[in-house]
């Protein structure tokens, strides 16, 4: 008999920087009150209209550098500088509950919890070309001459990295993408051979 009542979907979102990672998991939990989306913790500063505990968990560096060692991350990375993590024990109290839950982290990061929990599900946003992914990282304006070169370069490399993931999913429409993703989680909920 199959067992009805059985663990959330870790569903990981990756993507190089610009490719609007952080602008379809907004979407989705819009349209999915079920699915809940990750906090990470950073040592970056907060952006304008960002809020602590909502955007960001924001800590200092030596802070975080104590919960690395407390191993209350499930990932960390390092990203342009700043540290990133995902706080361990809120994610596995929810899967345990039945709940989904989404990851919105950069390659590094998914790579690790590839490692650590391979059966999440691993979705990587590719943008529509790479024009349009250099206007979504200027059009930001949040970035330093500097570091937007960092942001291109390393997005660009990045870009090789999505043969490592389950799915890829092009972003040319915000909508769209948002629904293929969706579908994903839908079908993978539907499989019989996971546990
Ligand atoms: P931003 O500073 O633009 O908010 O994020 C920079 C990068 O860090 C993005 O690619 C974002 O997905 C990634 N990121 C955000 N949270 C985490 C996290 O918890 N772990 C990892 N590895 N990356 C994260």
């Amino acid at each position: 008999m199959i067992n009805m009542k059985r663990k959330g979907l870790l569903i990981v979102i990756s993507g190089p920087s610009g490719a609007g990672k952080g602008t379809i998991c907004k979407e989705l939990i819009k349209r999915n009150s079920d699915i809940c989306i990750s906090v990470s913790a950073t040592t970056r500063a907060p952006r304008k209209g960002e809020i602590d505990g909502e955007s960001y968990f924001f800590m200092e560096k030596q802070d975080f550098k104590d919960d690395i060692l407390k191993g209350n991350f499930l990932e960390y990375a390092e990203v342009y500088g700043n540290f990133y993590g995902t706080p361990k024990e809120k994610v596995f109290e929810r899967l345990e509950s039945g709940q989904d839950v989404i990851l919105e982290i950069d390659i590094q990061g998914a790579l690790k919890v590839k490692e650590v929990y391979p059966k999440g599900v691993f979705i990587f946003i590719l943008p529509p070309s790479m024009e349009e992914l250099k206007n979504r990282i200027i059009g930001r304006g949040s970035e330093t001459p500097e570091s937007l070169m960092t942001r291109f370069e390393s997005a660009f490399e990045e870009l090789n990295f999505v043969s490592r993931y389950n799915y890829a999913v092009v972003n040319d429409d915000v909508d769209i993408a948002t629904s293929r993703i969706e579908n994903i989680i839908e079908a993978e909920n539907c499989r019989v051979d996971r546990v």
